[in-house]
């Protein structure tokens, strides 16, 4: 004899009374079959609820959660069933171990843009560097520098006003207030011949990229996303026009897609760059690219 179908775990409420384990262990199976980060966005929502550190939920799994943090905790969970970012619902993420307040004006901040904030730091440059961060949107590259090198003098700009506004919202809530953050238009606002190191992450994806219909990029800006030129047309852009905002022996760093590196250095080299080179991310797919204007 056929049993009773089981319930749909979406069909589910978070049965009362609920203790963490029991929370995580209901918004995993809700979560898994279109997420694939279940067990992660579940903590990070859980924990954005009871306002606590990550360490908690692994040292009071049979902590009982109050109604009121029940309610708040389905709350989040069923936006994150539909497919909202999880930075988005909670307003935040991590980014070198720092903080970053977000919204749906800019790209949210990936881990594996941290392997440009390394390379940067791994140059030989002077302590008192000057750095642009171009396209910074939330900041976060320009900030998680300044946060690592106190003398360097660090400027980040983006074209959108309201990356602007969040940036400087998070170089005040970091208190990084050495950053100058400014509205520019790539290089329009800045000076020319200025600077030791030109870092930026700009849009790189193809505009018919499948991957654009997947994930939280259907949530960010398509501004910060996408470029002509099979997603190359910014990288190019920038790869020559920092030739005229580098002093001699200043680099350029550019975060690319793990596709783009092979027509990137060849770019790089027939501009002149020196020294052309691409790092890997902790994934080990090529993410971005340097070279020396020697001139
Ligand atoms: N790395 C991001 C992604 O593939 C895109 C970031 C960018 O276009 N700069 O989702």
């Amino acid at each position: 004899m056929l049993s009773q179908p089981l319930a749909l775990p979406e069909q589910l409420a978070l049965a009362e009374p609920a203790t963490i384990a029991t929370a995580l262990q209901w918004a995993c199976l809700l979560l898994a079959p279109t997420s694939d980060s279940a067990q992660l966005d579940a903590e990070v929502l859980l924990l954005h609820c009871i306002k606590k550190r990550r360490a908690f939920l692994y040292t009071w799994p049979e902590k009982p959660l109050t109604p009121e943090q029940v309610k708040s905790f389905e709350a989040l969970v069923q936006k994150r069933h539909k497919g909202l970012p999880v930075a988005h619902i909670v307003g935040e993420r991590e980014f070198w171990s720092l903080p970053f307040m977000v919204n749906d004006t800019t790209l949210i901040p990936r881990p594996d843009t941290e392997i440009l904030v390394e390379t940067a730091l791994s140059l030989p440059l002077s302590t008192y560097a000057k750095v642009l961060d171009l396209g910074t949107g939330t900041g976060a590259i320009a900030l998680a520098l300044a946060s690592e090198r106190e003398s360097w003098e660090i400027t980040a700009v983006d074209k959108v006003d309201d990356a602007v506004a969040l940036a400087i919202a998070n170089r005040e809530n970091l208190k990084l207030t050495q950053v100058n953050i400014l509205q520019s238009d790539w290089f329009s606002a800045v000076k020319a011949r200025d600077f030791d190191l030109i870092v930026s992450n700009p849009p790189y994806i193809d505009e018919t990229d499948e991957h654009l219909h997947q994930g939280d990029v259907r949530f960010e800006p398509q501004s910060a996303l996408t470029a002509a030129e099979e997603g190359f047309a910014d990288l190019y852009y920038i790869a020559k026009t920092a030739r005229d905002y580098l002093k001699p022996n200043g680099y350029i760093l550019l975060e690319h897609g793990f596709e783009q590196a092979v027509k990137l250095r060849a770019k790089l080299v027939e501009l002149g760059y020196e020294n052309v080179a691409t790092v890997r991310d902790f994934g080990s797919n090529d993410r971005c690219t340097l070279g020396k204007w020697a001139e």
